[in-house]
């Protein structure tokens, strides 16, 4: 009975995120889970079979960390084994959610990782988002091929499928799947206009530092890419000269590239 409270809580935040991913269009039909782990290590989780715009609190289902239900008339969601594997992996987990948000999904199923440097908030967030490779939905390879991600990524696409976020709470997860989309959303926009520049390293780095000073919870891994091209060579259209570095240190030759006409 001490846990009642809790219960009915975490219910209710589940019902309330339900509804926001829906209105949000990042499910379709019966697609999308939540769940949360409940103080006692119990997982409260969205049930199979219902459109995450009918949920009600009640009709959720709750588990034990092997999976049995313990409590609920429903089928919990056909990819519970997911969610399972990111509490069993990162202790630090609290919540996972599942959904298909367009544009982010758009990049898994293209197979690009959102994996460019570009954007200051992303960078800090959640960093480079890995594309987990393809895997036959409610079978155990969904929980084998996330778990290596797990490591150092709260945020990763599924080939061919979704997003998954993890957080010490629901709506840390929730927030991190916003953030997702939003930056998929930016990244399409920025390749129509010509491409993403990256923030150089040492800026990404100081960014990432920044992470304590804020108290992000969960994982980061760092400066990473998955891409096989550099996003140097990717992003470098525009027309550049170079200088060598050792010219800007010079007074005498920065004067003598900039400040007079050049003869033709
Ligand atoms: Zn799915």
């Amino acid at each position: 009975m001490s846990n009642y409270m809790s219960y009915k809580k975490i219910r209710e935040e589940i019902t309330f995120i339900c509804q926001k991913m829906w209105q949000l269009g990042w499910v379709a039909a019966n697609d999308g889970n939540v769940s949360v782990k409940a103080e006692d290590g119990n997982i409260i989780a969205t049930p199979t079979g219902i459109s995450k715009m009918l949920i009600k609190p009640e009709m959720l289902v709750v588990l034990n960390q092997r999976g049995d239900v313990i409590d609920g008339n429903r089928k919990p969601s056909s990819e519970i084994k997911m969610h399972l594997k990111c509490y069993a992996e990162r202790p630090d987990v609290g919540a996972v959610i599942h959904a298909h948000p367009a544009t982010a999904t758009g990049f898994a199923v293209a197979g690009i990782p959102l994996d460019r440097y570009s954007m200051i908030e992303t960078v800090v967030a959640i960093g480079s988002v890995p594309i987990v490779p393809y895997a036959t939905p409610s079978t155990v390879e969904v929980p084998n091929a996330i778990a290596p991600y797990l490591k150092e990524h709260d945020v990763m696409l599924l080939a061919n499928h979704g997003a998954l976020t993890v957080g010490a709470d629901l709506l840390t997860a929730y927030y991190r799947m916003e953030t997702l989309e939003l930056f998929a959303k930016i990244s399409l926009v920025a390749h129509q206009l010509g491409g993403a520049k990256e923030i150089d390293e040492a800026n990404i780095n100081r960014l990432i530092e920044l992470r304590k000073f804020y108290g992000v919870t969960g994982k980061h891994p760092g400066y990473k890419h998955y891409r096989k091209e550099s996003p140097k060579k990717e992003y470098s259209d525009r027309p550049k000269k170079d200088y060598p570095k050792k010219d800007f240190q010079k007074k005498d030759s920065y004067k003598k590239d900039f400040s007079k006409p050049k003869k033709s």
